[in-house]
C-alpha cells in the first residue's frame, strides 16, 4: 500500500532547546549527561508527533547534535589527525566542529543552496575507515523501545566523498570511494540485522552535474551495496535528476526518492526510466520553504506516479528533509490567522504528507477536510490585496534603464573631481562593533523600557562616537556604523511592505546557531525613506565623505523565505525598486558614495551550470536596478563576501558598480587574480584585515597584502579596506587595526609618490 513518509525533521526542537543545551554544555554549565538527555528527549517528541500525524515511514539518524555530515565522518571513522588524540567522543566531536586551543576547527560550508552549513570532511591520502555505528544503531533501538520501526538515514558514500576536501595535493576523495565502501556495507549489514528493512540513503549529488568519475562511484558504490543488508531508498533532493535520470534509476537499489517541488517535470522522465520493481517516494510538500501546499496540485502528482507504478511502490513524502522549515506554524504568535492561514512549517508540513496518503488510498473524501482547507487557503492567497497589489506590479513591469548615464571611465573623472580622494583611499564596510551596550539598548528598546527618543538618543551618540573615531584614525571614506541595525536583512524588511517576521520561525544555521528569516509573502514596496535618517545625521557630523549603506536587492531575497507564486526574478525586481528609491532618496540628501551590499549574490547560484547564466542575468540586472539612476558623480559601492569568485566575474564586471570591497585576506590576495585575469575595469578594495579572526593585523601584513594586490591591479583602482563589516570585533582591536590599515594605505602612497 501507498505509504507516507518523511525524510527527516527538525533537530532544534520548538523552543530551540538544542541550542540551549549545546551551549550550556559548551561553557560547562551542563555535563554531556544533560546534554544527550535533552537530545533523546527532542527525539522521541519529535519521532511521536510523526507518528500523531500519520506518517508511516518514520526516520531515525536524522538527529544530530551538531551536523550530519560531522556525524558521518565520525560514521567511516574519517577523524583528521589532529583531534585523534582526544579520547572522549563527546569531546572529540565538538572538537572538530569548534577547534580548540591546540586544533583549528575543520571548515564549513553551506550545504548545496541551502542556508544550513555542514562540516566539511577532511581526507588524507591512504586515509584509512572504520565503522562507528554506535549513532544509527543506538538511535534505531531507542526508536523501537518507543514502539516505532523507523528508517535509518545515512548520507550516501559518494556525496560524502564529494562534499569532502583532500587535505593532500593530487588526491580525490573519490578515489577513496573503494576504503569506503566495506565500512557502508557492514552499517547496512549492521542495520539489517537490528532489523531495519529499509534505509535512506541520501545521494543529492545526483541533481548535480556529474563528471564521469562520480557517475562510475554511484555504479560501484550502489553495486556493491544495493544488497548488502537492508532495502535503500536511494534519496535525491533539491533539484532535477536530468542528464542522471537514467542512472538513478538504473542504479541497483530498491527505491528512489525524488524532489516534485523543486523539479515536478522530472516526473515523467523517471516513471519512464524506473525499472517495475522499484519503489517510488515523490516529494510533493516542500521541505525547505513555508508556503502551505496546494494538495489538490500535489495529489496530480501522485495521482500520476499512482497510475503508472500502482499502489504498492508508492511512497508519499517531503521534498527533502523538513530540517530546513521551522518546527510548528501553531505556535507561532507574531502572525496573522491570515497569514498564518497560507503557510505550513514542519509539523503541518507531515498533515499535508499524512492527508495525501489517505486520499490516494481511500479516496480523496476521506481528507475531505484537509483538501478543502487548502483549496480555500490557495484560493484566498491567490485574490489577496495583500499579496497582489497591481500598482506595484505595474511599476515592475515598466522598462527602466539598467545603465548608469555615462561609461566608468567618464563618471570616475567626475567622481575623482567631486571627492578628490588620495591614491589607495581607505573605508570600512559598514559595522562598527555591536556591543553588549549596543544590543542591551535595542532589546530594551524592543521590551518598550526604553522610549524611542531615548533609544534614538543612544544611537546618535554612538553614531557620533564612531564618527570621530574614524575622523582620529584618519580613514578618507566614513561610515555611520549600522548600530541601529540588528540584521543587515531584517533592517530592510522590517521597514518594507510585503514582508513578514516570525517569532518562533527558527530554522538551523549550522551547529546551536539558528536564523529566523523574513518572510516576503506579497509584492514589495517601500513605503518611507528607510535610511536616509542615519546616513544625513552622521554626514552632518562631518566634513568628511559619508557612505550610505544598503543591502542589496539579491542578498535580501537569497537571505528570506521567499513566495513562490511568482518567480524569485520578478520579487527580487520588486525589491530592486524599493533599493532604487532608497538610493535616490540617499543621494537627494547629499549622500555621495553609497555602497549596496550583496554578500550572497554568488550563493544563489543553481546548482546546475545550465542555469547559471538566467540567473546571473536576472540577479545583476536587479542590483543594477537598484544602483542606476544615480548621477555620474555618485559613487556606487558594492560588498561581497564568502565567496569565489573567478567562475562569475563577468556577472560581477556586469553589475558596474564604481568600488567593489571583496574578502579576499584570508586567500592571501588569490582572489584577485580573477580581477587581474579578467582586467576588471572598475574599482576594488580587496580586503586586507580577515575580520574573522580576532587577531590585529601589523602594518606590514596589510601592506604585504597591497602589493601583492598592487601586482595584477593598478594603484589608481585600489581601494584599501577590511574584508567584511566589523559588528563582531571589539572597539580595541578596531581602532588597532584600522591605525595599522591607515598607516598601511599612507606609507603605499608615500612609497608611489617617491
Ligand atoms: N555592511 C555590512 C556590514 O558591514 C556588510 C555585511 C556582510 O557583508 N555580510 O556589516
Ligand atoms: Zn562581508
Amino acid at each position: 500500500m501507498t505509504r507516507s513518509a518523511n525524510l527527516g525533521f527538525p533537530r532544534i526542537g520548538l523552543n530551540r532547546e538544542l541550542k540551549k543545551a549545546l551551549e550550556s554544555y559548551w561553557k560547562g554549565e551542563s555535563d554531556a549527561a544533560a546534554l544527550h538527555a535533552t537530545a533523546a528527549q527532542l527525539r522521541a517528541r519529535h519521532w511521536s508527533l510523526q507518528r500523531e500525524a500519520g506518517i508511516e515511514v518514520i526516520p531515525s539518524n536524522d538527529f544530530s547534535l551538531y551536523d550530519h555530515v560531522l556525524d558521518t565522518s565520525v560514521l567511516v571513522g574519517a577523524i583528521p589527525p589532529r583531534f585523534a588524540g582526544i579520547t572522549d567522543p563527546d569531546a572529540r566531536y565538538f572538537a572538530m566542529a569548534r577547534g580548540t586551543d591546540a586544533a583549528p576547527a575543520m571548515e564549513m560550508t553551506k550545504w548545496f543552496d541551502t542556508n544550513y552549513h555542514f562540516i566539511v570532511p577532511e581526507l588524507h591520502r591512504g586515509q584509512r575507515f572504520a565503522l562507528n555505528a554506535g549513532k544509527p544503531l543506538d538511535h534505531f533501538r531507542e526508536a523501537r523501545a518507543l514502539g516505532l520501526a523507523t528508517r535509518p538515514v545515512i548520507l550516501g558514500p559518494v556525496s560524502f566523498l564529494s562534499l569532502a576536501k583532500a587535505k593532500d595535493d593530487g588526491l580525490d576523495p573519490l578515489d577513496l570511494l573503494d576504503a569506503l565502501l566495506p565500512v557502508y556495507a557492514e552499517l547496512l549489514a549492521q542495520l539489517r540485522a537490528e532489523g531495519a528493512g529499509w534505509v535512506q540513503i541520501d545521494e543529492p549529488v545526483l541533481v548535480l552535474d556529474l563528471s564521469g568519475k562520480q557517475q562510475a562511484a554511484l555504479e560501484k558504490a550502489y553495486a556493491a551495496l544495493g544488497k548488502a543488508g537492508s532495502d535503500i531508498l536511494l534519496t535525491t533532493y533539491f533539484g532535477d535528476l536530468r542528464d542522471n535520470t537514467e542512472l538513478a534509476a538504473r542504479l541497483p537499489v530498491a527505491g528512489l526518492h525524488i524532489d516534485l517541488v523543486r523539479a515536478p517535470d522530472q516526473l515523467d522522465a523517471v516513471l519512464a526510466a524506473l525499472p517495475a520493481d522499484k519503489t517510488l517516494s515523490v516529494g510533493v510538500v516542500d521541505g525547505r520553504n513555508i508556503w502551505r501546499t496546494d494538495l489538490d496540485a500535489a495529489f496530480g502528482l501522485v495521482t500520476k506516479a499512482w497510475d503508472h507504478i500502482g499502489p504498492e511502490r508508492l511512497e508519499i513524502a517531503p521534498s527533502c528533509s523538513l530540517l530546513h522549515s521551522p518546527v510548528d506554524l501553531e505556535a507561532e504568535t507574531a502572525l496573522d490567522d491570515e497569514l498564518k492561514s497560507w503557510l505550513a512549517f514542519a509539523r503541518q508540513k507531515l498533515d499535508e504528507v499524512s492527508a495525501l496518503a489517505i486520499a490516494q488510498k481511500r479516496g480523496r473524501g476521506a481528507a475531505r477536510a484537509a483538501f478543502e482547507a487548502s483549496a480555500a487557503a490557495i484560493a484566498a492567497h491567490r485574490a489577496s490585496p495583500r499579496i497582489h497589489r497591481p500598482e506595484v506590479k505595474a511599476r515592475a513591469a515598466q522598462a527602466i534603464t539598467l545603465d548608469r548615464n555615462s561609461s566608468f571611465a567618464s563618471r570616475r573623472e567626475k567622481q575623482r573631481a567631486r571627492f578628490n580622494l588620495p591614491a589607495y583611499p581607505t573605508t570600512t564596510i559598514g559595522s562598527f562593533p555591536q556591543t553588549k551596550d549596543v544590543r542591551q539598548a535595542r532589546a530594551a528598546f524592543k521590551k518598550g523600557q526604553l522610549d524611542q527618543a531615548g533609544y534614538d538618543a543612544f544611537l546618535e551618540q554612538q553614531t557620533e562616537s564612531a564618527i570621530r573615531i574614524q575622523e582620529e584614525l584618519g580613514l578618507d571614506v566614513l561610515v555611520h556604523g549600522e548600530f541601529e541595525r540588528n540584521d543587515m536583512v531584517e533592517y530592510f524588511g522590517e521597514q518594507l511592505d510585503g514582508f513578514a517576521f516570525t517569532r518562533n520561525g527558527w530554522v538551523q544555521s549550522y551547529g546551536s546557531r539558528c536564523v529566523k528569516p523574513p518572510v516576503i509573502y506579497g509584492d514589495v514596496s517601500r513605503p518611507a525613506p528607510m535610511t536616509v535618517r542615519w546616513s544625513a545625521f552622521a554626514a552632518s557630523l562631518t566634513d568628511r565623505h559619508m557612505k550610505g549603506m544598503l543591502t542589496g536587492p539579491v542578498t535580501i531575497l537569497q537571505w528570506s523565505f521567499v513566495r513562490v507564486d511568482q518567480p524569485r526574478a520578478e520579487t527580487c525586481r520588486q525589491i530592486g525598486l524599493a533599493i532604487r528609491d532608497e538610493v535616490l532618496d540617499l543621494e537627494q540628501a547629499g549622500i555621495g558614495i553609497i555602497q549596496i551590499d550583496e554578500p550572497a549574490l554568488r550563493e544563489g547560484l543553481p546548482l546546475r551550470r545550465a542555469d547559471w547564466d538566467a540567473y546571473l542575468r536576472w540577479a545583476v540586472d536587479c542590483f543594477r536596478l537598484s544602483a542606476s539612476g544615480v548621477a555620474d558623480d555618485t559613487q556606487i559601492h558594492t560588498h561581497m563576501c564568502y565567496a569565489e569568485f573567478n567562475d562569475i566575474m563577468p556577472a560581477i564586471a556586469a553589475m558596474d558598480a564604481d568600488v567593489i570591497s571583496i574578502e579576499t585576506s584570508r586567500s592571501d590576495m588569490e582572489l584577485l587574480e580573477a580581477f587581474r585575469d579578467f582586467n576588471y575595469p572598475n574599482e576594488i578594495g580587496p580586503g586586507v584585515w580577515d575580520i574573522h579572526a580576532p587577531r590585529v593585523p601589523d602594518q606590514a601584513d596589510m601592506e604585504a597584502l597591497l602589493h601583492k594586490a598592487g601586482q595584477g591591479i593598478a594603484p589608481g583602482q585600489l581601494w584599501v579596506n577590511p574584508d567584511c563589516g566589523l559588528k563582531t570585533r571589539g572597539w580595541p582591536e578596531v581602532k588597532a587595526s584600522l591605525q595599522n590599515l591607515v598607516a598601511a594605505a599612507k606609507a603605499l602612497r608615500l612609497a608611489a609618490a617617491g
